[in-house]
């Protein structure tokens, strides 16, 4: 919410964080969400959903480098990818970095979004326009539960457990992403921060964990996000993001490396607390 011309974002009942705002480029109320394009005085042009930032041009490289790298550098030859969320561009942008990708699916929910984006965020917004993109309006949901055996990487670029995208944090949908991967496939999804979200990193590992033989949180650092410290979890069928002879960027990146890659999975006893298999599960794995 905006008060007077600075952004404040609750991160818990006695917690905030504000941003001093230049401009309102936009604002709107979509069918799903409230939608803003702030020019914030230290981050830049920036996206925000019903109040949360999710992307500032100041700090967006960390994540979208982050959220696809380390998952398409961990499959050997990555030619199909999904991305549910994303609107915002930066993700497909990183995605067609890689030279094995053939063909991309995006899932965006909120035309409003990829709107908003292609005219505020460009720089972000270029990857919308790519010629193997197949750009969808429409639920990550009912997209990812009628797939099988289709893609080798799945990406859930989503906004926070609120709204649209309450569902895409639960059993049955990281059921539907396993069914959709093909023998070999990843995928991860984002889940906030691990100083004020331990209970959903908790419930999202020990789902993960259940499902996929392989489930390994990572850790990142983007600065406009709840307590700076971000942390994405993985699931995969068959390779270990930490394998031996991964390829490494033949591109220009700002923030991934292959040694910030393996640092990303060294857990603080803190963080590493908060994934400890669950007891008696291992016997209900891979469903279906
Ligand atoms: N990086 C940001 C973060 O970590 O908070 C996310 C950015 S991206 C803009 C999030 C997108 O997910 C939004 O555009 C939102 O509309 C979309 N979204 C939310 N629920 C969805 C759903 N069920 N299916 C597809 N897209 C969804």
């Amino acid at each position: 919410m905006n008060q007077g011309n600075w952004l404040t974002e609750e991160q818990t009942p006695s917690y905030r964080t504000q941003w001093r705002v230049k401009q309102v480029l936009h604002e709107e109320q979509t069918p799903f969400q409230h939608l803003q394009v702030l020019e914030l005085e230290d981050f830049g042009r920036t996206l925000v959903l019903d109040g949360a930032v999710q992307t500032t041009a100041t700090d967006e490289y960390i994540y979208h480098e982050m959220i696809a790298h380390v998952p398409l550098l961990a499959h050997p030859n990555p030619e199909r990818v999904l991305v549910i969320g994303g609107g915002d561009g930066g993700t497909v942008r990183e995605v067609f970095h890689h030279p094995t990708v053939r063909k991309v699916d995006m899932v965006e929910i909120d035309q409003a979004v990829i709107e908003a984006c292609r005219r505020y965020l460009p720089e972000t917004a270029c990857g919308l326009d790519h010629p193997r993109l197949n750009l969808v309006v429409g639920d990550g949901l009912n997209w990812v539960a009628e797939r099988r055996d289709e893609y080798d990487v799945v990406l859930v670029d989503s906004s926070d457990p609120t709204g649209p995208a309450e569902g895409l944090f639960n059993q049955a949908f990281y059921q539907n992403v396993y069914r959709s991967l093909k023998p070999g496939g990843l995928f991860v999804c984002q889940t906030l921060s691990p100083f004020f979200h331990q209970s959903l990193i908790r419930d999202v590992y020990q789902v993960v964990s259940g499902i996929f033989p392989i489930a390994m949180p990572y850790l990142t650092v983007v600065p406009t996000y709840p307590s700076g410290l971000h942390c994405f979890m993985l699931g995969s069928k068959r390779h270990n993001p930490l394998r031996p002879g991964m390829k490494t960027p033949t591109w220009p990146t700002r923030w991934y490396t292959p040694e910030v890659h393996r640092a990303a999975f060294q857990l603080p006893p803190v963080v590493a607390e908060l994934v400890r298999p669950a007891k008696g599960m291992e016997s209900e794995k891979r469903p279906g």
